[in-house]
């Protein structure tokens, strides 16, 4: 009975654990945090929001131009996970021109070796080597930098 009341507080108290997504890696984030189409109408849906990872994926085999196995071994996924985020990027891609909806991007599941930063007022994006220990923007010294990856 004690054995049986204590099964049902367990039950009741833990909860599954969310599923661990596995981190994807990416050389560097994107070097914007949007696009928005113009020329058109304005789009009162959504943006479509494209991961840092799906957007290494273009990067890797649409302008680097190299093959699925060679992409997913830099970013530290097998080539069918690889493939599956390359074409999720094309149809969030395919789907944001055709709709003419807004581009965000969001860092998704991945990490980069380095950590990256964003300069709040030029908008540049760069890592500081570990032996600065200041931490400002490079190009116009600001302070108000944001750690985005
Ligand atoms: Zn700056």
């Amino acid at each position: 009975m004690l054995l049986r009341i204590f099964s049902l507080y367990l039950q009741q108290t833990i909860k599954p654990m969310p599923r661990n997504k596995r981190q994807r890696k990416v050389i560097s984030p994107p070097r914007f945090k949007g696009f928005k189409p113009y020329g058109c109408s304005k789009n009162k849906q959504s943006p479509v929001e494209l991961l840092y990872e799906e957007y290494e994926a273009i990067k890797l085999a649409d302008y680097k131009l190299m093959n699925h196995q060679e992409a997913s071994i830099l970013m530290g996924i097998s080539r069918a996970t690889f493939a599956r985020i390359y074409e999720k990027a094309r149809r969030k891609i395919a789907h944001a021109l055709v709709e003419t909806r807004e581009i965000t991007t969001n860092t998704g599941n991945s990490y980069s070796d380095k950590t990256w930063f964003l300069c709040q007022l030029c908008h540049s994006r760069f890592t500081i080597p570990q032996k600065i220990k200041e931490h400002k923007c490079p190009l116009c010294q600001s302070n108000t930098i944001e750690n985005i990856l």
